[in-house]
């Protein structure tokens, strides 16, 4: 399989996905699609009716809504990625009965809903899928489907979720155009467009500056403001980050370029938190690190983020998918995967049910689990992983000049590339136990010699990297961009990086201090006891209650942290998110606040920092953000 280019007369992208199957995760990466194929990943179906044998889906009776589509869209790279025969026959299941019994008129999935929103998630499978087979029933399908879309979208226009969620079907129809050039898809994108809310306009004066309530929502009027809520809806805003690069493939905008740059800092000045994310429980909640985000935003933010990244080629975009792949997404699953929350917080001191500081959502969003709150994030969250280890590197070169192609790693974890360039078979190997250590080694091996560029990610955050070539020490690396080598590589060629992994401070709400490391953020693990609430089927549901004390406040000197922060580090094996496994831990002066306490199992906000404690110093650990699923991660500063 080759990388497709956009088609004239669409702009081009500063990179393509490589074709699903030409990265292949090793070492950890590998172990952890492993454990979440041994999980719910490779089991969902066999302990949950909605995506069970009776599935609309699959021509049955049951859930013909979204979440069938949902676990395909990461069932597929999970099987393909593990080259898993088992995994890849649950998902062929799927696939088979969607193309299979396409209507006279075009139209595809269950006929007891005609909702536009799930086939998008159908469609962004079938291009998965069509990248790692070559299927060739796929292309005539999307075709036939798109046809009767365009015709029928004047009197059965985009509505609630699909008008909020357009870009998602626009990547889909971006995809089949570079593949057919049927400038009918060309009418189609700017149909979707038209019709589509304008998330741009929503940014470019952005009025949702504090926590969105039910009450201001008016949720207890029935359906109350549906487009208020929509428009302030966590995962309507985690897939929108990409809308601005998606249309701009059609526009050919500078403006709608970069406007994903100025979503993302609008949301993070008004909502963001320590782990990356946005706060979104279920509507935008605000700075307060006791608020939660929901799994589906972390997902959908991630997958929004790649996409971005390969249409921009901004170095910024890859910082913030590895904080969002290495701290939110494995902070909201047990160990196992066999159970995962709706809403994780950055300073979660209990998961039960009385803990409920949400805008909206109900008593179990934070409980371990099988469908805590909604079953959504269920259905949803297996994307995850399995797109970020098939985007760690991606494919440079303009559309009309090959020469150009070049590898590029967009974002750095344990991973194999098998490709081609200009027709010769390339591989990169890539050893390291990154996210935890800062070295990176890479060795290239082309077919034959093979004269082509590399670029490599430099975090904003890793001012003094190195990059050693073969031996020889190359100029120094400037800090968020992409360093690029270009010579004639030869099998064995050797590239090894070396990010600096000194720890930082960065600041949240009431002045609070996070602690980060490379793109890891850290957090004190509060003692847990995990109460089985029920069985559900192969897994349980779990409420977390906590054993330890947790209202500590750091004593830190934020100019130097690095002083006051000691750091030990081990070998990164199996399972590393771990809190008895985590490879690298930090020691830091803590003294408890007595006045900082929670009510109903929620930390009340963060005390205003300098905070003055009378307390004994004591050294506490601070542990990977996603090793503790108890824990404190925006933390008071003490009075120096
Ligand atoms: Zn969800």
């Amino acid at each position: 399989m080759h990388v497709v280019r956009n088609r004239a007369p669409l702009a081009s992208s500063a990179f393509y996905p490589l074709p699903l199957g030409s990265v292949r995760p090793r070492s950890w990466l590998r172990d952890q699609l492993r454990i979440q194929a041994n999980g719910l990943g490779g089991h969902l179906d066999e302990t949950w009716a909605d995506v069970g044998p009776n599935s609309g889906w699959l021509g049955g009776s049951g859930e013909s809504w979204e979440r069938g589509p949902y676990f395909l869209d990461g069932l597929i790279p999970l099987a393909y990625l593990l080259d898993d025969a088992a995994l890849k026959a649950k998902a062929q299941k799927y696939i088979d009965w969607t193309l299979n019994h396409q209507s006279a008129n075009g139209m595809i999935g269950p006929a007891s809903n005609d909702d536009w929103w799930p086939r998008f998630v159908m469609l962004k499978a079938l291009t998965q899928y069509h990248d790692a087979t070559g299927d060739p029933r796929v292309i005539p399908v999307m075709d036939k489907y798109f046809q009767h879309q365009l015709g029928a979208l004047p009197a059965r226009p985009l509505r609630d979720w699909s008008k909020f969620r357009w870009q998602d079907e626009l990547l889909s129809v971006i995809w089949l155009y570079n593949r057919t050039g049927s400038s009918y898809l060309l009418d189609l994108a700017r149909l979707l467009k038209k019709q589509g809310y304008d998330w741009q306009a929503q940014y470019a004066d952005f009025k949702y500056t504090k926590r969105i309530t039910a009450e201001y929502l008016e949720i207890e009027k029935g359906d109350g403001l549906k487009d208020l809520a929509l428009a302030t809806h966590g995962v309507n805003n985690g897939q929108a980050i990409k809308a601005g690069p998606v249309w701009s493939l059609v526009s050919g905008s500078a403006a709608d370029r970069s406007a994903v740059l100025t979503m993302i800092s609008e949301l993070n000045k008004y909502h963001g938190l320590p782990n990356g994310m946005f706060s979104c429980d279920e509507h935008l909640a605000g700075l307060d690190p006791s608020q939660g985000s929901e799994l589906c935003t972390v997902v959908e933010y991630m997958f929004s983020l790649e996409q971005s990244l390969a249409i921009l080629g901004d170095p910024s975009l890859g910082d913030r998918l590895e904080q969002l792949a290495f701290n939110a997404l494995p902070g909201t699953f047990t160990d196992d995967m066999w159970a995962h929350q709706y809403n994780q917080e950055p300073n979660q001191v209990e998961c039960s049910l009385h803990h409920k500081p949400w805008t909206t959502d109900g008593p179990e969003s934070n409980l371990f689990g099988l469908e805590p709150n909604f079953g959504c994030c269920t259905a949803n969250f297996h994307q995850g992983w399995p797109k970020f280890a098939a985007s760690l590197f991606m494919l440079s070169g303009a559309q009309d000049n090959t020469a150009e192609d070049g590898l590029v790693a967009a974002a750095y974890a344990p991973c194999e590339v098998n490709t081609f360039l200009r027709g010769t078979q390339v591989q990169v190997v890539e050893e390291t136990g990154y996210p935890f250590h800062g070295n990176v080694r890479f060795t290239i091996n082309p077919a034959s010699p093979l004269s082509f560029p590399m670029q490599f990610r430099i975090p904003a955050w890793a001012a003094g990297a190195t990059i050693v070539v073969n031996g020889q020490a190359a100029p120094a690396l400037a800090p968020g961009s992409f360093s690029r080598i270009e010579r004639t590589w030869r099998s064995g060629d050797r590239v090894e990086i070396t990010f600096p992994m000194k720890p930082r401070v960065s600041r949240w709400f009431n002045d609070s201090l996070a602690i980060e490391r490379g793109p890891l953020v850290f957090s004190y693990g509060v003692g847990e006891s995990w109460v089985k609430l029920r069985t559900r089927g192969m897994t349980a549901d779990w409420q977390v209650y906590p054993t330890t004390p947790w209202n500590y406040a750091l004593n830190i000197n934020a100019a130097s942290p690095d002083k006051d922060i000691a750091v030990t580090e081990g070998e990164v094996g199996e399972s590393p998110f771990t809190s008895s496994r985590a490879p690298v831990k930090l020691s830091v002066k803590a003294r408890k606040l007595d006045k900082w306490r929670a009510e109903d199992g929620v930390a009340a906000p963060v005390p205003q920092s300098p905070a003055e404690s009378d307390q004994p110093e004591e050294t506490i650990t601070l542990i990977p953000y996603a090793a503790a699923k108890l824990r404190i991660t925006a933390f008071p500063q003490l009075k120096s």
